[in-house]
């Protein structure tokens, strides 16, 4: 293994070079370079490998290994660097620290066309004399090939090959074969929109004291790299510090990266930034098509794209010349890869800001205790909105002791009274309760049969509306048997999920119109934002949702908030159970009131008691949150100790633990007690799509002894690869599931 620290140079003559290829193994490849090729690191080349080609990426000169056969690169497909050394080095850092193959690494910076070995730009398609022919005579077979030839036929002036990206490969390899199409040189500079989008321009309100000071201390120090905390209540006017900052970022020539959580990215923000900085952002998220990323990341690296908003994966984009980060709703554990390349975006933000010298703002009103830590260290500087902006009141909230009451369909006669009460003053009223479909068991009365998946310890859950079965794990579904397979008897549901919540709330209040929100609701695209206009426009009162609800959805007209049921994620297994509870509590209730009415935020549980509970509710998050931190530290979890996870399964019960233990067994030998090991434990759950998972808990006071644990764990490890058992690691592990 390579140190792949090393510093990049822009372009070095060499004999043989390093390159970064997709696949599993953490190891670079040597090719030679042919006398005549130009080559630069983080230019694209074709290598032969194996029996065939891959595309690979330039990394480094290299010494010639004399007893090997070297293959030379096949050719070279960009004549200039598509990566700068900064954006290089930053992979390089992310492949090392998160334990990652370079190569898979590397390539996760490239829009997928890139990826394949598309050219970079230029390169345009049209159809051609016999094309025209073939066209006329309907001598093209295959839906495909004939949509492509007319959509080409519709543009004679010919189409950048980026814009039929939509097309498979394939498709469009064998036209050009045919001779129907032809390809040739599209001299044209790619353009980036930057035209106002439509609607009223919206006029920045006068900053009240908190925000100007925020505003005023970034700003002081805009020229150089600091990390700001800026934490701030629900509504007390983040966003309007984030434009605050962005415009004298933008009026000095630089570009603005904004990270935001996956499902918190919907039109609305977009408007809001566009029409408040008169401009077209680049919007990044997976829901892209391929060509429309190829043409957001082009704007990007060309500098065309001044501001980009996006979900984690933009924290990898080549920018030009970027001035300043925010990342918004930074406690939010999207931000974090969980499988495959697990980084934290918030994390590579910061590596990035810091190497850029650079400010970034990381914003919210509920900060991960690793921020909260961070700022008590000095690392980061504070900032804070303590209040809500425009003279809102913050919502109250209060606990309600559902012991012994009568229950509608989840709901207490406590709570169906205020739901009609604030539906009758003209409020709009929200729901929360984690949990999709219609009821997470069916069950049979008579003889105790649960649906379970077939595939995984868990239980399917019933989706009434779609008349399936569904398990939220695997992804496994099956159609709903009408009788018990064991005894005959017919099934019922146990347990509340959202749909039945929406049956049962516009049974009870016919006439109010209602919206769900949850991940089933947002399979067709734009039906979020239909739903979304259709609360905004107060046309439906009643709101019932997911964790969805809380990601930075604004909805002024809610004056009460019911939370369903907050007592399974009281008593959560994960240690990081308690903060995730805290911060959607006060996420979701933060969705409540605004100026001319403060919100109510009822709390459905059976232990009104619970200390913390209670804690968060009189003291609020802030303090519930120093006194989880202190625990943390007492007990030595993260944040005071580093800490990663790994993960191992299979199909055979047996093998993944014991892989674990010998792995827990060598590392307790060769390291000694520098290194704090949990399990290998069962994971919480314990089998997934027929695999048995197990998974053991590293702990370690410093990162450096962490690391060199995992880089000896791989050495020792590589040569000897279990078959059938999968392992993986997770540095900085968010989801212990
Ligand atoms: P956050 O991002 O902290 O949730 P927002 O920036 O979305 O808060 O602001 C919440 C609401 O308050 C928005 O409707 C916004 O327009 C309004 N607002 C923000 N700052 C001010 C201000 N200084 N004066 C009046 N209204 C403001
Ligand atoms: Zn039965
Ligand atoms: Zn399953």
């Amino acid at each position: 293994m390579p140190k792949i620290h090393a510093n990049l140079p822009a372009s070095t003559p060499s004999h043989c070079w390093l390159v970064a290829l997709p696949g599993p193994l953490r190891q670079l490849f040597t090719y030679s370079v042919p006398e005549d090729f130009v080559v630069h690191a983080g230019a694209r080349v074709r290598v032969p490998l194996g029996r065939g080609y891959r595309v690979g990426v330039l990394w480094a000169p290299t010494q010639t290994v004399s007893d090997w056969v070297i293959k030379p690169i096949e050719s070279v497909l960009d004549a200039e660097p598509l990566l700068d050394a900064q954006l290089l080095n930053c992979l390089a850092w992310a492949a090392d620290y998160y334990h990652f193959p370079l190569g898979e690494t590397l390539l996760t910076a490239f829009p997928p066309s890139l990826r394949q070995g598309d050219a970079l730009q230029r390169a345009a398609l049209r159809v051609s004399a016999s094309g025209v022919v073939a066209l006329a005579n309907e001598s093209i077979r295959g839906a495909r090939q004939k949509a492509l030839m007319q959509l080409l036929a519709a543009h004679p002036e010919g189409l950048p090959a980026r814009d039929v990206l939509d097309f498979p490969a394939s498709v469009r390899r064998r036209l050009l074969e045919l001779g129907w199409v032809e390809s040739f040189d599209l001299d044209v500079a790619l353009t980036w929109p930057e035209a106002v989008p439509s609607g009223v321009p919206t006029v920045a309100p006068v900053l009240n004291h908190a925000q100007a000071a925020a505003v005023a201390l970034v700003c002081a120090s805009l020229t150089r790299f600091a990390v700001w905390l800026l934490d701030g209540v629900t509504g007390s006017g983040k966003t309007e510090v984030y434009l605050n900052l962005i415009t004298p970022v933008l009026a000095a020539g630089q570009q603005v990266l904004v990270l935001v959580p996956e499902i918190a990215l919907t039109p609305q923000l977009v408007r809001r930034f566009s029409q408040r900085l008169g401009l077209r952002p680049a919007v990044l998220h997976s829901g892209l098509s391929d060509a429309e990323r190829l043409r957001a990341w082009l704007a990007v690296r060309s500098g065309q794209a001044r501001v980009i908003i996006g979900t984690r994966s933009a924290v990898f984009q080549p920018f030009a010349h970027l001035g300043l980060i925010v990342v918004d709703e930074e406690h939010d554990t999207s931000l974090k890869q969980n499988e495959g390349f697990g980084y934290h975006a918030r994390d590579v933000a910061i590596w990035r800001a810091r190497a850029l010298n650079i400010p970034i703002v990381l914003g919210s009103a509920t900060p991960s205790l690793e921020s909260m830590r961070n700022l008590e260290l000095g690392r980061y500087q504070g900032l804070s909105l303590p209040e809500r902006a425009g003279g809102a009141a913050l919502p109250k909230i209060y606990p309600l002791d559902v012991r012994q009451q009568r229950m509608q369909g989840g709901l207490s006669d406590v709570l169906l009274a205020a739901i009609e009460q604030h539906l009758l003053a003209g409020g709009q009223v929200m729901l929360y309760l984690n949990r999709r479909g219609y009821a997470p068991n069916l069950l049979c009365h008579a003889c105790g049969w649960v649906a379970e998946c077939p595939h995984c310890d868990s239980f399917m859950t019933w989706h009434r509306q779609a008349q399936r079965l569904r398990c939220h794990h695997c992804g496994h579904e099956q159609a709903v048997p009408s009788r018990c397979p064991g005894c005959s008897a017919s099934l019922s549901p146990r347990g509340l999920g959202t749909e039945q919540l929406e049956d049962v709330l516009t049974a009870l209040f016919p006439g109010f119109g209602i919206e769900r929100l949850d991940r089933d609701a947002l399979g067709r695209v734009g039906e979020l934002d239909r739903r979304l206009a259709r609360i905004h426009s107060g046309e439906a009162r009643l709101i019932v949702g997911t964790q969805i609800l809380v990601k930075g959805h604004d909805f002024p007209g809610v004056s009460l908030v019911g939370v369903v049921d907050a007592d399974q994620a009281l008593f959560a297994n994960d240690f990081r159970g308690a903060e995730r509870f805290a911060q959607h509590l006060i996420q979701v209730a933060g969705r409540a009131g605004r100026a001319d009415r403060a919100g109510t935020v009822l709390v459905q549980t059976h232990h009104p008691e619970h200390l913390g509970l209670n804690q968060l509710i009189k003291e609020g998050y802030g303090s519930f949150a120093r006194a989880l931190l202190q625990e943390r530290l007492e007990i030595g979890l993260p944040p005071l100790r580093m800490a990663a996870l790994i993960r191992a399964d299979g199909r055979d019960a047996d093998a993944p633990k014991y892989l674990l233990q010998t792995m827990a067994d060598w590392l307790a030998q060769t390291l000694g007690d520098t290194l704090v090991i949990w399990g290998p434990v069962a994971a919480p759950l314990a089998r997934r799509a027929g695999r048995f998972r197990y998974q053991l808990l590293l702990l370690a006071d410093e990162r450096r002894t962490l690391h060199d644990a995992l880089n000896q764990l791989e050495a020792w490890q590589g040569s000897r690869r279990p078959s059938g058992i999968r392992w993986s690691i997770d540095v900085d592990p968010l989801d212990m599931a």
